[in-house]
C-alpha cells in the first residue's frame, strides 16, 4: 500500500436532488458520515429531503433549477454548517469547473475530479484532444470548436454525409444535430449556435461523422489520488430514446471480448493520461464492425452505475468518498487490490421508470401518485426518491419516479427478473413509461443482445 493521507469527512454535503441525493446520502450514512442536504422552494414536500440528517432551503427567489445552480448560496451553507466535502451528484454543478474552484477556495474538498481534470475532460472537444494524445480512436471529424460555416461545409464534406452538429458542452441527449446533406448545413448550423449559446451559455460546436445504428459502450473507471486507475467492465446503453438512456445493463457481452479489451485498456490509458481521480465513464460508439470511438468523458457519478455495482460488488459512491479522504484503491477500506481482483458476475439490468407517457409521444406526467405499490424480491434492488403514494410529481425536475435494477446469473434470466419486477409494479394516478419497458424486454433485438441507439425509433409497435 502507498503512503496515504487520509483525512476522514464527519459532515459532507449533497449539491444535488432525487434520488442521487438518496443514493449518496445511503452512502455517506453507511460510512459513518453526518449528511447534509439542501432543497429548493419547489422541493420542499420531497422526499430526499427527509432521508438526510439536516437539510436547509435554497434561496426560493431563484426559481426551481437555478436554486440548484447557486454556487455562492450553497457554498455558504456548507461553510455555515462547518461541511468537510461536497458530493455534486450528477447533473446540475457536476461538471461546473467553477464549483469545484469554489470549493477549493472554501477549503471543502469536491468529491470528484481535480479541477484541471475538470476542465481537459468536461467539455467534448477537449476530451477529444486528450484522447487524440493517448491514441484512443475518435469519430472522424475536427478537434476543435468549428469557426465558420466554410470550414464545417468542408470538413463535412471531407468525412461524408451524415454528420453530427454537436455543442461541445452539450448533455443529456440535447445539442445535437444530424445534417443529411450539404443543402441542410447552414440553417442546421446556424441553429445549432444559436441553441448551443441558449442551453449551454457557450456556442462552440463541433461536427463528426453520424454513426448508422451503433451500439453504445461505456466503461467505468475508478482512480484514486496516488495515479492508481482501474476499470469496473463495460455498459451496454444502447437503448435511448432521442439520446437519452432508458435501459441499461452490465456487462456489454453484446461486443466481442477481444473488442471489449481493447476498450477498457484504452479507457484506463486516457483516464491515467488526464491523472483521472473518482469515478468517472469513458463513452464509446461501436459500430457494425466493431470499430470504436471514444465520444465522451462524464467526470461524475452516472445514473447507471447501480448496474456496475451489481455484477462487481463495489459500492462505487462509498469509493467515490472514501477516494476522496485519501484512501488508495488497495486500502482495505475501498478492497481493489489489482485491476485482475474485480470480479464480474452474473448481468444486471436497470430500468429508468419514468412519467413519459408513451402513447403521447413520451410527454412527462405530473400530478399526484394515487398508489405505489414497488416491486421486491431476490435480486430486485430500487434506488427512488420522487414516488411514493401520495407524492406530487411536479413539472420542474426530471421525469425519473424509481430505478428498477435486476440482478442474475445469465442474461435470459436477469431479462425474466426484470420484466417480473416491473410487471409487479403499480403506480397510479400518474401515466408511466412501464407498458413501454415491458415491451422492449421482451423484444426479440433486446434478447438476441442486438439494440442500437436506433432501435427504438425504429421499433413504434414498442410504443403501445
Ligand atoms: P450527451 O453528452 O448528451 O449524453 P453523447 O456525446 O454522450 O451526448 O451522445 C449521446 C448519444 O448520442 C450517443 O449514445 C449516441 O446514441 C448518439 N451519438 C452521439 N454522437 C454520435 C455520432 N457521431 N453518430 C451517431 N450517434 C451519435
Amino acid at each position: 500500500m502507498q503512503k496515504a493521507e487520509i483525512k476522514k469527512f464527519k459532515k459532507v454535503l449533497v449539491a444535488n436532488r432525487g434520488e442521487i441525493a438518496i443514493r449518496v446520502y445511503r452512502a455517506l450514512n453507511e460510512l459513518g458520515i453526518q449528511t447534509v442536504g439542501i432543497f429548493s422552494k419547489e422541493d420542499k414536500y420531497s422526499l430526499f429531503r427527509t432521508k438526510t440528517d439536516e437539510a436547509y432551503m435554497l434561496n426560493p427567489e431563484k426559481g426551481p433549477i437555478d436554486a440548484y445552480l447557486d454556487i455562492r448560496n450553497i457554498i455558504n451553507i456548507a461553510k455555515a454548517k462547518g461541511v468537510d466535502a461536497i458530493h455534486p451528484g450528477y447533473g446540475f454543478l457536476s461538471e461546473n469547473p467553477d464549483f469545484v474552484d469554489a470549493c477549493n477556495k472554501a477549503g471543502i474538498a469536491f468529491i470528484g475530479p481535480n479541477l484541471d481534470v475538470m476542465y481537459a475532460m468536461g467539455d467534448k472537444i477537449s476530451s477529444k484532444k486528450m484522447a487524440i494524445e493517448c491514441n484512443v480512436p475518435i469519430i472522424p471529424g475536427v478537434d476543435h470548436a468549428i469557426r465558420s460555416l466554410d470550414e464545417v461545409m468542408e470538413v463535412a464534406e471531407r468525412v461524408g454525409y451524415p454528420v453530427m452538429l454537436k455543442a461541445s458542452n452539450g448533455g443529456g441527449g440535447r445539442g445535437m444535430r444530424i445534417v443529411n446533406s450539404a443543402e441542410e448545413m447552414p440553417k442546421e448550423f446556424a441553429e445549432a449556435r444559436n441553441e448551443a449559446k441558449k442551453a449551454f451559455g457557450d456556442d462552440k460546436i463541433f461536427v463528426e461523422k453520424y454513426l448508422r445504428d451503433p451500439k453504445h459502450i461505456e466503461v467505468q473507471v475508478l482512480g484514486d489520488k496516488y495515479g492508481n486507475v482501474v476499470h469496473l467492465y463495460d455498459r451496454d446503453c444502447s437503448v435511448q430514446r432521442r439520446h437519452q438512456k432508458v435501459v441499461e445493463f452490465a456487462p456489454a457481452f453484446t461486443v466481442s471480448d477481444s473488442v471489449r479489451e481493447k476498450i477498457f485498456a484504452d479507457a484506463v490509458r486516457l483516464a491515467k493520461h488526464v491523472g483521472y481521480k473518482n469515478a468517472g465513464t469513458l463513452e464509446f460508439l461501436v459500430d457494425a464492425d466493431e470499430n470504436y470511438y471514444f465520444i465522451e468523458m462524464n467526470p461524475r457519478i452516472q445514473v447507471e452505475h447501480t448496474v456496475t455495482e451489481e455484477v462487481t460488488g463495489i459500492d462505487i459512491v462509498q469509493a467515490q468518498i472514501l477516494i476522496e479522504e485519501g484512501y488508495p484503491l488497495d486500502s482495505p477500506e475501498i478492497n481493489i487490490p489489482s485491476q485482475d481482483a474485480i470480479p464480474c458476475n452474473g448481468y444486471a439490468i436497470q430500468l429508468r421508470v419514468t412519467t413519459e407517457d408513451p402513447a403521447n409521444n413520451f410527454l412527462p406526467d405530473t400530478g399526484k401518485i394515487s398508489v405505489y405499490r414497488s416491486p421486491a424480491g431476490n435480486g430486485i434492488r430500487l434506488d427512488g426518491g420522487t414516488a411514493h403514494t401520495g407524492a406530487e410529481i411536479t413539472p420542474f425536475y426530471d421525469s425519473l419516479l424509481v430505478k428498477i435494477i435486476a440482478h442474475d446469473r445469465t442474461f435470459e434470466g436477469v431479462t425474466r427478473k426484470a420484466v417480473r419486477a416491473i410487471k409487479e409494479t403499480r403506480i397510479r394516478g400518474v401515466k408511466t413509461n412501464i407498458p413501454f419497458l415491458i415491451n422492449v424486454l421482451q423484444s426479440d433485438v433486446w434478447n438476441a443482445g442486438k439494440c442500437t441507439t436506433t432501435f427504438i425509433e425504429k421499433t413504434p409497435e414498442l410504443f403501445h
